[in-house]
C-alpha cells in the first residue's frame, strides 16, 4: 500500500479536490490510503474563531463560522451536484451546529484552553475528509472515511500531542487495513487524533505530513507521497527566491534538517517514522502531477555541489545569559537548561563562551517569564526579530573551507551566532529577520548557479 497526503492547497476548492481524485485514480493498483489537510487557510480561521470566542467576542466567532460554513457548502455543492448534495447537506450541517455550540460555550466562559482549542481546530480536517470522501465517491472511487480520532492515539499534550505508536499501529491495522483489503480507498483527516480516553487532540501546525508518515509506518507503506503546491523540495523557498530549483533526490537526514530549520514544505517530524521503516517519501505537485517531484530516502548520490538547499526560519529570539559571577561554575549550563525545560521552551541554536551563553528560541509568549526566571542565575537579555539561516548538504562533511566561503560571501552582514551541528551536514547562523530575503538570494546565486544534473532538476 501507499499513503497519499494532500495538503491544504491541494483540497482548497472543488477543482483541487477533483484533481486530487484523478491523481488517486491513477494509483489504485498500489492501494492508496488518502490523508487530507483542512482546506487552505481553514485551520487559521478556526483558531481565529476560537480566540475571538475565548475573548468573549461571540459575534465575531459566529460570523467567522458562518463564512466557513458557506465555503464548505459551496465546495460540496459544486462537487456533488444537487441530488447528492441535498443528502449530504444535513451531514455537514451537524458539524457546523456542533462548532457553533462549542464557540458559544467558549464565549460564555470567556476562556480558551489548549484542550478546547484542539476541539475547534479539528473541525478543519473532519470537514475536509468528509467532503473529499463524498467527492471521490461521486467521481467513481470506492472511498470510505476513517475517523483519524479512532486511529491516531496520542498523549494529552494538547495542540502538540505526540502519537503513541503501539496503540496507533494496532488501531490502524484494525480500522484501515480491512478497508484496504476490500479494495476500498480509506480517506483520513491529517493533523488530528485523540487520547486513549477519546479526547480530541492535534499534533502541531503543519502536522498532516506527520499523520501521513504515522499511517505509512503503521501499515508498512511502500512509499509516502506528500502532494503540495510546488514541484518538490526546492533549493530554497521558491516564494523567497524565484531561481529556486527542484531537488530530485535528498537524504532523510538532509530533509529532516531542512524541515526543522524552516522549509515548511515538509513537517520536521515526518521523516522519523519513514527513516525507522526505511520508507521513501516523495514530495509532489498536485497541480503538476506529471513532474517527478523529490524523492527522500536513505541512500542518495551526493552530487558535486556543496549544498542541497538553504532554509530560513523567522520569528526567532536570541537570549543572552551572561554569568560573570558563576564563571566556570559547575552546573551552570544545567541550571540554564532546566529553566528552559520548566517553561517548556525548545532551544534551536546554542553558543557558549567562558562568561556567557547565547541561545535561540522560537519567539513566543513564554519568553518574558523564562527571562525573569533566568535572571535569578545571571544577567539576561533577549532580542526578537531574528532569523536562523541553515545551509544543508551531506558534502559539508568532507569539504574543508566551506564556512569561509559562506561567510566571505556575507562579509557585510551582521552575523549574530554561528553553529555547525554535530550531524556535520548543516551550517547554521543567525541574522536580523529583515535581512533574510537578500541573504538567501545572494547565497543561492553563489552556491546554486551551477548544479549537478544527477541531483537537481
Ligand atoms: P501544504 O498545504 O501542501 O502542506 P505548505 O504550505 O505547508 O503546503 O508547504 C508548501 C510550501 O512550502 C510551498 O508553497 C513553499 O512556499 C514552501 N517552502 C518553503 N521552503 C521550501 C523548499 N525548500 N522547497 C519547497 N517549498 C518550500
Ligand atoms: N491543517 C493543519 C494546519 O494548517 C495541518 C496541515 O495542514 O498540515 O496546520
Ligand atoms: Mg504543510
Amino acid at each position: 500500500m501507499i499513503v497519499m497526503k494532500f495538503g491544504g492547497t491541494s483540497v482548497q476548492d472543488a477543482k483541487a479536490i477533483e484533481r486530487a481524485g484523478d491523481i488517486v485514480k491513477g494509483r489504485l493498483p498500489q492501494k492508496p490510503v488518502v490523508v487530507v489537510s483542512a482546506m487552505a487557510k481553514v485551520t487559521d480561521q478556526l483558531l481565529a474563531m476560537a480566540r475571538a470566542a475565548g475573548s468573549g467576542d461571540r459575534k465575531t466567532a459566529l460570523n467567522l463560522s458562518r463564512a466557513l460554513r458557506e465555503r464548505h457548502y459551496n465546495t460540496a455543492g459544486e462537487l456533488l451536484g444537487t441530488a447528492l448534495f441535498t443528502e449530504f447537506h444535513g451531514d455537514l450541517g451537524v458539524y457546523f451546529e456542533a462548532l457553533d455550540e462549542l464557540l458559544r460555550g467558549i464565549a460564555a466562559v470567556g476562556e480558551l484552553t489548549p484542550r478546547t482549542t484542539d476541539h475547534v481546530a479539528a473541525f478543519g480536517e473532519i470537514l475536509s475528509s468528509r467532503i473529499v470522501t463524498a467527492a471521490f465517491s461521486a467521481q467513481g472511487l470506492d472511498a470510505t472515511m476513517v475517523d483519524s480520532r479512532e486511529c491516531v492515539v496520542t498523549d494529552n499534550e494538547h495542540t502538540r500531542a505526540a502519537p503513541l505508536m503501539e496503540e496507533t499501529n494496532q488501531r490502524l491495522r484494525a480500522k484501515v487495513q480491512p478497508a484496504l483489503d476490500k479494495g476500498r480507498v480509506p480517506v483520513m483527516g491529517g493533523f488530528i487524533g485523540a487520547t486513549k480516553a477519546g479526547i480530541t487532540t492535534t499534533i502541531g501546525r503543519g502536522g498532516s505530513d506527520y499523520s501521513a508518515a504515522i499511517v505509512g509506518s503503521g501499515l508498512g507503506a511502500e512509499r509516502i507521497e506528500i502532494w503540495t503546491d510546488v514541484d518538490g523540495m526546492m533549493t530554497t523557498d521558491p516564494n523567497l527566491c524565484p531561481d529556486a530549483r527542484r531537488i530530485k533526490v535528498i537524504s532523510f537526514d538532509e530533509a529532516a534538517e531542512l524541515a526543522y530549520f524552516g522549509a515548511k514544505v515538509l513537517h520536521p517530524a515526518t521523516v522519523l517514522p519513514a527513516i525507522q521503516k526505511n520508507i521513501p517519501v516523495y514530495v509532489l505537485n498536485s497541480r503538476n502531477p506529471g513532474c517527478e517531484g523529490t524523492r527522500i530516502s536513505a541512500r542518495v548520490p551526493h552530487g558535486k555541489n556543496f549544498f542541497k538547499a538553504i532554509a530560513a526560519k523567522k520569528r526567532i529570539t536570541i537570549i543572552d545569559v551572561a554569568a560573570p559571577r558563576m564563571l566556570l561554575a559547575h552546573g551552570f549550563l544545567r541550571a540554564i537548561f532546566e529553566a528552559f525545560d520548566r517553561h517548556r521552551v525548545a532551544v534551536d541554536v546554542v553558543s557558549t563562551s567562558e562568561v556567557s551563553v547565547s541561545l535561540t528560541v522560537d519567539s513566543n509568549e513564554s519568553i518574558p517569564a523564562l527571562a525573569a526566571d533566568l535572571a535569578k542565575l545571571a544577567d539576561v537579555k533577549y532580542e526578537g526579530r531574528k532569523a536562523i539561516v541553515c545551509l544543508v548538504g551531506e558534502n559539508l562533511r568532507e569539504t574543508p573551507g566551506i564556512a569561509a566561503r559562506v561567510f566571505g560571501e556575507l562579509s557585510d552582514v551582521k552575523i549574530r551566532m554561528i553553529s555547525q551541528g554535530a550531524s556535520e551536514i548543516n551550517l547554521t547562523f543567525v541574522i536580523e529577520e529583515d535581512e533574510v530575503p537578500q541573504v538567501i538570494r545572494r547565497l543561492h546565486k553563489t552556491f546554486f548557479s551551477d548544479l549537478d544534473p544527477d541531483v537537481f532538476a
